[in-house]
């Protein structure tokens, strides 16, 4: 069983009386510890599938399987669910909370899960996470207090705190400058192989993808792997 099982995938988007076909058949499986890069121009339809893939939509027809349960039927509840255990995000814009230290927002998609933590307990988690990632000294560092390259590190420590198998980050280097883009793609490359987490890369820009070790690409709504 493989983490990832896509099979002949549409999407269509309904905008009152025009139908908009984005996904056109899209057949995928990714290997639990793959490192891949999604790739397409702008408009292709990465952020399409990767709402799908990420358990945030779903598809018009065809099958997702995720960690062998089929998603795109499941009530959104329970989609939510598997979301949260399974999957972390990583942004562009990082999406942190302002006013909220590093250590809070690392701690945020906790309370979402059914798995009970004390306080103390959380605090421990998050605090490992961002020693993982760099971030010891800044803990209580609100997001305005850290470059631009601390903000992703928090956003990826956030990603783990409930300890997923699956990463999605979308263009997680399109905000920073070129050396500390290679810190966070090595960031994630080290993840991968220490932790066998399973990391999709979305993004428009080749020398990103250099950090894959798989390419998947994406023209007009189909695959051209
Ligand atoms: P990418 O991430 O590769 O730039 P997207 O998946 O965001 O591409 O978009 C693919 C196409 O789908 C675009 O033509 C876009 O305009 C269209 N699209 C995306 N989201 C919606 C939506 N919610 N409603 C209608 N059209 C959409
Ligand atoms: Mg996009």
């Amino acid at each position: 069983m493989e983490l990832i099982e896509l099979n002949n995938v549409y999407k269509t988007y309904h905008l009152g009386e025009v139908d908009v076909p984005v996904l056109k058949g899209i057949t995928l499986t990714i290997g639990q510890g793959q490192l891949v890069a999604l790739m397409g121009a702008s408009g292709s339809g990465k952020s399409t599938l990767m709402n799908i893939l990420g358990c945030l939509d779903r598809p018009s027809s065809g099958d997702y399987w995720l960690d062998g349960q089929e998603m795109s039927r499941v009530a959104n509840n329970q989609r939510a669910l598997a979301r949260n255990q399974k999957i972390g995000f990583v942004f562009q814009n990082f999406n942190l909370l302002a006013r909220t230290s590093a250590l809070e927002n690392v701690m945020m998609p906790l309370s979402y899960n059914a798995e009970h933590l004390t306080d103390r307990q959380a605090r421990k988690r998050a605090s490992e996470l961002l020693e993982r990632v760099g971030l010891a000294e800044r803990m209580h560092h609100h997001p305005s207090q850290l470059s631009g390259g601390q903000q992703q590190r928090v956003a990826i420590a956030r990603s783990l705190i409930n300890d997923p198998p699956l990463v999605f980050a979308d263009e997680p280097t399109g905000n920073l400058d070129s050396h500390t883009s290679v810190e966070i793609l090595q960031m994630f490359q080290t993840l991968n192989r220490e932790q066998n987490i399973t990391i999709v890369l979305v993004t428009h820009d080749a020398n990103v993808a250099k950090y894959a070790q798989r390419v998947i690409r994406i023209s007009d709504g189909v695959i051209e792997e």
